[in-house]
């Protein structure tokens, strides 16, 4: 596997060794033509692609080491068991170094919210009650809040945006009031790029008595994370994202709050004692992790972040930074493109949505993918922020640590061969 310093003070020197070509060797998928070109892969906002220490670690699972978790007494199911507790221990290290009862394994960020909107909903939200979100949400991040409000006849409000894709701070004293119980915000933009300032918004929210709910997809993937400085009562992130599988995810909770809220799912595992007319609870975190869940998933989650470590959050923040300032400097070159989202590489993340007058980003996408370029084109699961922003669609280009500046090229050469194309 590729190797590099971890962070270490001479930022010059780990600039220059972020060897783009080397990490892109560990990735296999790299090694194919897609429609008689090299691929360009800049789709990983939707979901990254997996180092081949990734994909060893779950053959190997299947291979060696597959039977059920916390169940059998046999050496197998410890050894599964054992793995699997183990990756719990590394992503509590990973969120900067919280407990491990903490984290709770789902199938992904949505699973996370759902569990709690249900959960969390369920205990605290009545009539009347207050639950603030931001324009800029996914859906995974807002329909389940959306339908929280409507189960519960509370009032579902939202943090409106300024002209260049921030929250709009200045009206978030207004927002909040003591009826607000729930502040549920994107860490990072998926469609405008933009770092939210938690901190600020998880200190007004608390003042007020209200729980934090950080959707963390799109961020842990690209920068370090550290759950206690954001002050996030919960962060939901999921594996896919991070060169893990797909279906694992993680929900961490601050330990009192997850201990005081009713599980989500029940099943098996999750309970301590079970009787036909009263059941109780497993701890933290089992009582959240009913029924078999993804053993293979949560094992090599362990494997990707392995990998992201040895490189570097803060090295891949950086190269992201010096590569999004790149690509935005070069896009703004093609006439008539526009970029939604903040252009300042520090408040942003490496995910661009752009527009380019008269061609469909559908059609974007799909003249880029003949030149074996990966990007998203629609809405992005943000119905509601492509309504505030005033479009049906976008084209999102997103880089990763697998990505380089011959990757813009690429981009960039291709988009101008298209207006040619569309002959605009
Ligand atoms: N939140 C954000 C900001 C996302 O970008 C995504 C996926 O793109 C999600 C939530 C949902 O993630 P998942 O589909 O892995 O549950």
């Amino acid at each position: 596997m590729h190797t590099k310093p971890k962070n270490t003070d001479a930022a010059l020197m780990e600039k220059q060794s972020f060897d783009v070509t080397s990490i892109k060797a560990d990735f296999p998928i790299f090694a194919q033509e897609i429609n008689g070109h090299r691929l360009v892969y800049l789709d990983s906002a939707a979901s990254s692609q997996k180092p081949q220490a990734v994909i060893d670690a779950i053959d190997r699972f299947y291979s060696t080491d597959n039977a059920n978790i916390h169940r059998g007494l046999h050496a197998l199911a410890e050894r599964a068991t054992s793995a699997y507790e183990h990756s719990r221990t590394k992503v509590a290290k990973f969120l900067g170094g919280v407990n491990r009862e903490e984290v709770i394994f789902t199938s992904g960020t949505t699973a996370g919210i759902n569990l709690l909107s249900y959960s969390l909903g369920e205990q605290i939200i009545k009539a009347g009650d207050e639950i603030l979100i931001t324009e800029m949400e996914h859906h995974a991040n807002l329909v389940p809040w959306v339908m929280l409000a409507k189960r519960k006849n509370a009032v579902l409000k939202r943090i409106p945006l300024t002209r260049d894709g921030r929250l709009d701070l200045t009206k978030v004293n207004g927002l909040l009031n003591s009826r607000t119980k729930i502040v549920a915000l994107t860490h990072m933009s998926n469609v405008l790029g933009t770092i939210n300032p938690r901190t600020e918004i998880a200190e007004a929210a608390h003042k007020k008595g209200a729980v934090v709910v950080v959707d963390g997809a799109q961020a842990a993937p690209h920068m370090p994370v550290n759950v206690k400085e954001l002050d996030a009562d919960f962060y939901a992130f999921s594996a896919h994202k991070v060169l893990g599988p797909t279906g694992v995810g993680i929900l961490y909770g601050k330990r009192e709050l997850l201990e005081s809220l009713p599980p989500f799912m029940t099943g098996g595992e999750m309970i301590r004692e079970v009787n036909f007319d009263n059941v109780t609870w497993n701890e933290v975190p089992h009582k959240f992790e009913a029924g078999t869940p993804h053993i293979a998933g949560a094992i090599t989650f362990e494997t990707a972040i392995d990998y992201l470590e040895q490189i570097g959050m803060e090295n891949i923040r950086q190269h992201e930074i010096e590569l999004t300032e790149y690509a935005i400097e070069k896009l703004l070159q093609i006439e008539g493109l526009e970029i939604q989202g903040p252009l300042d590489s520090s408040i942003r993340g490496s995910a661009i949505s752009f527009t380019v007058p008269d061609i469909h980003p559908h059609d974007i996408s799909t003249f880029l993918d003949s030149k074996g370029i990966a990007i998203r084109a629609g809405h992005h699961c943000a119905q509601p922020l492509m309504r505030a922003l005033g479009k049906v669609a976008t084209a999102r280009a997103s880089f990763y640590l697998y990505n380089d500046e011959s990757d813009v090229d690429a981009l960039v050469e291709a988009l101008t061969e298209m207006k040619k194309y569309f002959r605009i």
